[in-house]
């Protein structure tokens, strides 16, 4: 074959249109702060390229982007050389790529099959934000810089400054620093880690912005990015910018910085960083593997986005020997959870009517694959989200779905629409498209309802839905489905129909036989003795959720007392508002909700609180004036037990950590609360100490 045939056959042209991509991408993403496609496509662009490269290697240029870092630093901003390159890491995907790199890192330290030394390893969750190098001449802060294209960054030191956690001067007053330290300055510190958002912080911006009727951000990483990258630092402090240090270097000729990384993780918080506390010691692939699995689902509790783990060899002398690529260093990796955004197309919206006459617009989505499950709908929220998003049906958009959050459109990628692709805005409804009634908006409001209460088969259904549910009547053999046909025969069209169904009204619904006829009959006779509780909760009254029925139901113990109560009487009770108070009120003086009542107690449903529900035990008041503040998931006990238990022994349960509160209870992956407790020196206890402190009140019978 000639020269001339063998050229024709490479991908040049895919590898030259990849490169184009990829740097376009880039620039957005990392310049802008803007992507353009979701983090999932770039991957895949981006792979395709290394996989080109690695087959074909005369394609592989020095300028590739494989071999490249980030992007060229923005030229709004002054420019910082580093002193060491800030290189990324390479990505592992699953445990076969985690063993592969454990290999490949044991071959580059020459250790060999039968070595028996095992490696240890420090694995640190892999914060989603953007790295900073923060440099300190004498302990003090004098420049800060973003990764840039790893050579050179953003000089970007005074916005660092507005972000609280991280010290502008160094102390050596910790009695954790280590012999020298404690005495000695080091000359020069360069710390480096991640800028983040927290997600508190990013859920309250986009409030704010779509309150001014702004866009909002598409995700944490966007807004911390964006957020450090502004030319004043005043709207940098805007966006509460948090840190996580994970590298030190330190250059001072008497100080020798310790050998491991761990230990360096330690120093770095002697000296006041903050450093994130999940981190572990751990040896081999297995260890490594065992806390990505770990970590997948507990880190949905955390108040910062983490979108995997970075795993480290913990012996920093052999770093050098370990070596690095152009593009990143062979002694850490990073694992990679399966992405939560995805792009997909949306193929038409649908409009659904709810229990209290709401329209949730729903878009319908082609299938994608995301955190494990298929992805064929997203909710819309309401008409203002659809008109922030500017959604067209068939835009490409990017879809998120995080633990077990419903999956939502976070952005219209509006750069993928051609030309001639012709998309209209949608149209949002103004009649309701079940009954067809013209919708109404309450006041401020930014869901549309339709008003047809009683009118509209679709409400009749989802308030039967509802009333049938597990926390409410908890009615065994009646679904959704059956709820349907029952409301599109007219054989049912409020709640209270359901106990006058006959077995003959069953069976003559489509594939339902006597045998299931019974079942569900049978259900609904048991559902009559459900606590008061449910029933309230059942009735569907606005904002009364279940535990504002469960504090309605101890208080009144009869519904015929809280349909007579005046918004004056249920106001006081605590945990209930005049929100609530006035709904329940506006609920009991419809005259369909009293002849429901009725008809609720004809058909022999309990409407009465039984000593069971509230047995006459009293706790030793051993909490009074006591207040807890619980974080984190407990093991052996519901988190609502546990307020309970302390609600019994005259104890207050707080959401937010003050001076005031007495202990904090905490359990696994607790959040933030816990470090504000450090701070404070509260009482910190386990669960264990927890039940030890209960167990202190001695149960009297009345
Ligand atoms: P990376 O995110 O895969 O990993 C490296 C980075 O992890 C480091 O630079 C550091 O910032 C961060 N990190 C977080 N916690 C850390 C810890 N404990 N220790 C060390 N580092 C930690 O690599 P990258 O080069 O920053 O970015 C590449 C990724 O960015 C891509 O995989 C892609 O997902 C995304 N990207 C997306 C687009 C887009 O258009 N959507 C464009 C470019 C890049």
């Amino acid at each position: 074959m000639s020269e001339q045939t063998q050229l024709s056959k490479l991908p040049i042209a895919r590898v030259e249109e990849l490169t184009r991509l990829i740097e376009h991408y880039r620039f957005n993403y990392y310049v802008l702060s803007k992507p353009l496609v979701s983090d999932a496509e770039f991957d895949k662009i981006f792979r395709e390229l290394q996989a080109l490269e690695s087959e074909y290697p005369e394609l592989l240029l020095a300028n590739s982007p494989t071999q490249k870092v980030g992007a060229p630093p923005s030229s709004e901003f002054k420019q910082i050389k580093h002193r060491v390159p800030m290189l990324s890491l390479a990505n592992a995907m699953d445990k076969e790529d985690l063993i592969k790199w454990e290999e490949r890192l044991e071959r580059s330290l020459e250790i060999g099959e039968n070595n028996q030394q095992t490696l240890k390893y420090v694995c640190e969750l892999k914060i989603d934000g953007l790295s900073c190098a923060l440099t300190y001449k004498n302990g003090i802060l004098v420049s800060g810089a973003t990764r840039g294209n790893g050579d050179v960054g953003e000089d970007v030191t005074l916005n660092l400054k507005t972000i609280g956690s991280i010290p502008n001067e160094i102390k050596l007053s910790s009695d954790k620093l280590p012999g020298p330290f404690k005495t000695k300055m080091p000359e020069l510190l360069e710390v480096r880690g991640e800028v983040y958002m927290p997600i508190s912080s990013f859920t309250a911006l986009n409030e704010a912005l779509l309150e001014n009727g702004e866009s909002t951000l598409a995700n944490p990483r966007n807004a911390a990015s964006g957020g450090l990258r502004q030319k004043d630092p005043r709207n940098t402090a805007k966006r509460k910018l948090d840190y996580w240090a994970y590298f030190l270097y330190v250059t001072d000729p008497e100080l020798k910085q310790p050998d491991t990384h761990f230990e360096n993780l330690q120093l770095l918080e002697a000296y006041g960083f903050p450093v994130e506390p999940n981190r572990q010691l751990v040896e081999g692939a297995k260890e490594i593997a065992q806390f990505c699995e770990t970590w997948d689902s507990k880190r949905h509790l955390l108040n910062y986005q983490t979108d995997g783990v970075v795993i480290k060899m913990d012996d920093r002398k052999r770093w050098d020997s370990a070596g690095s690529t152009a593009h990143s260093p062979r002694w850490a990796v990073a694992f990679k959870y399966p992405p939560e955004e995805e792009e997909t197309v949306v193929e038409s919206v649908s409009f659904d009517v709810g229990r209290t006459g709401a329209i949730t617009p729903t878009a319908n989505l082609r299938p994608v694959q995301l955190a494990g499950t298929t992805v064929r709908r997203a909710t819309l929220h309401n008409a203002e989200q659809i008109k922030r998003l500017d959604l067209r049906i068939g835009d490409v958009v990017v879809v998120r779905k995080a633990g077990e959050v419903i999956p939502e459109i976070v952005t219209v990628l509006a750069d993928r629409r051609h030309a001639g692709d012709n998309l209209q805005p949608l149209v949002y409804p103004t009649v309701c498209p079940v009954c067809a009634t013209a919708l109404e908006r309450e006041g401020a409001e930014v869901v549309f309802r339709c008003p047809n209460i009683y009118g509209c088969t679709a409400q009749v259904a989802r308030r039967i839905e509802h009333f049938v549910s597990r926390d409410a009547m908890d009615v065994d053999g009646v679904g959704e489905v059956l709820i349907q046909q029952l409301v599109k025969q007219g054989l049912i069209t409020k709640p209270s129909d359901l106990y006058h169904l006959t077995e003959a009204d069953l069976t003559s619904i489509e594939r339902m036989g006597a045998k299931s006829a019974k079942k569900t009959l049978s259900g609904l006779e048991l559902s009559k003795s459900r606590p008061l509780a449910n029933l309230i909760y059942a009735l569907g009254i606005r904002h009364v959720g279940v535990n504002g029925a469960e504090l309605l139901a101890e208080h009144f113990r009869s519904m015929d007392k809280l349909v007579a109560a005046t918004v004056e009487e249920i106001t006081p009770i605590e945990g209930i508002g005049p929100v609530i108070a006035m709904s329940v009120v506006e609920f009991f003086a419809q005259p369909q909700a009293q002849q429901l009542i009725e008809e609720l107690r004809t058909a022999g449903v309990s409407l009465q609180s039984s000593d069971i529900d509230y047995p006459q035990v009293q706790v030793d008041q051993i909490f009074a004036d006591k207040t807890f503040v619980l974080t984190g998931t407990l093991d052996g006990m519901d988190r609502s037990d546990a307020e309970k238990s302390i609600k019994q022994r005259g104890g207050k349960v707080s959401g937010s950590v003050s001076k005031k509160t007495s202990y904090v209870l905490v359990g696994a992956s607790p959040g933030s609360k816990l470090t504000k407790a450090e701070e404070l020196g509260i009482t910190i206890i386990d669960e264990s100490q927890f039940r030890e402190l209960l167990n202190t009140a001695v149960r009297k019978e009345d």
